[in-house]
């Protein structure tokens, strides 16, 4: 039987599994997602579910994957596709690439999930047309991605903009939630950390001094992409960022942060920082991915 080749996304994250199988040109065959467990057992279901949706007589041309980190991602080193030291129990060490292979037999291509999100918003959401795009994401944890002219940054493993530390404001004295550093800016203004700050009393959006805060931290780690990175824009996904009102305060003191300095002092924040557009862009990357992989295939 031929036609397009069939292709098999998959984003695993600290708390869900996501996956979809589809047909190259753009039909999707089934998608679906499960709580995130063991290793072993989330491979099984995963696999499972991806080969039953797998048109009969048809094999599986690629998988892409988007995992959470920190995740080997360099094809020439020994550590790539496994998971490396986590505070997820089970999975430090997990071959995960291996364990994916030995089940769809398919070739594999991992990339982290903010990488993977980058560049999907890249090729097909908020950053379209621009050369180098910044994903950030701010949930249960913060992880930065770059996509640079439809490929991603990656190193060794690959950057943890996350965890770089912060200037703490004046008389925030609350303890960090990161167990590996007392000031970097997850463990001071992630879901947990804000959970913290809040203690059960209010939301976010009716408490403007956390929104203040938690604005200027956002806004110092955005300094920090820029001027590392230096990207055309930075889309913002994750559920803390989705409160309009954060995002619009983070947006003011970025410009103040960034202080008018060189050309980045000429960037306009309503357009640089700019919310996701795509609902699952770690999944829509990790199909983008597959699908690069059949192309180059074919050629
Ligand atoms: P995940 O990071 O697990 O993929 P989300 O991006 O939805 O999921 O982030 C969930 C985390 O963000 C939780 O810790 C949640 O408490 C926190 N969070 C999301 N929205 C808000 C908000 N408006 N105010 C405070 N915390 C929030
Ligand atoms: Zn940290």
């Amino acid at each position: 039987m031929t036609g397009a080749p069939i292709i098999a996304a998959i984003e695993t994250g600290g708390t869900k599994l996501l996956y979809r199988v589809a047909v190259a040109d753009g039909e999707t065959l089934g998608e679906g997602r499960f709580e995130t467990g063991s290793p072993g057992a989330s491979v099984a279901r995963l696999t499972r579910a991806i080969r039953a949706l797998v048109p009969d007589g048809r094999r599986l041309a690629a998988v892409g994957i988007a995992s959470f980190g920190p995740v080997g991602i360099d094809p020439s080193h020994p550590s790539y596709g496994k998971v490396l030291a986590t505070t997820k129990p089970g999975w430090s060490g997990y071959d995960l690439v291996g364990a994916i292979k030995s089940e769809l037999e398919a070739p594999i291509v991992v990339d982290t999930d903010v990488n993977a999100a980058a560049f999907a918003e890249q090729a097909i959401g908020a950053g379209r047309g621009a050369r180098i795009v910044a994903y950030l994401t701010v949930g249960t944890g913060i992880g930065g991605g770059l996509a640079i002219d439809g490929t991603t940054f990656k190193g060794s493993p690959h950057p943890e903009i996350g965890h770089v530390r912060l200037a703490r404001a004046p008389g925030d004295d609350i303890a960090g939630t990161c167990p590996f550093h007392a000031d970097c800016a997850e463990g001071l203004i992630a879901g947990p950390a804000l959970a913290r700050r809040l203690a059960g009393t209010a939301s976010l959006a009716k408490t403007p001094e956390l929104l203040d805060l938690a604005a200027d931290y956002l806004a110092q780690l955005c300094t920090t992409i820029t001027l590392a990175w230096s990207p055309a824009c930075i889309v913002v996904g994750g559920g803390v960022l989705q409160e309009r009102d954060l995002l619009e305060r983070t947006r003011d003191a970025l410009a103040l942060h960034l202080r008018g300095y060189g050309t980045v002092g000429a960037l306009e924040p309503a357009i640089y920082l700019r919310r996701a557009a795509l609902e699952n862009a770690g999944l829509e990357g990790a199909l983008l991915m597959a699908r690069a992989l059949t192309d180059h295939d074919e050629n």
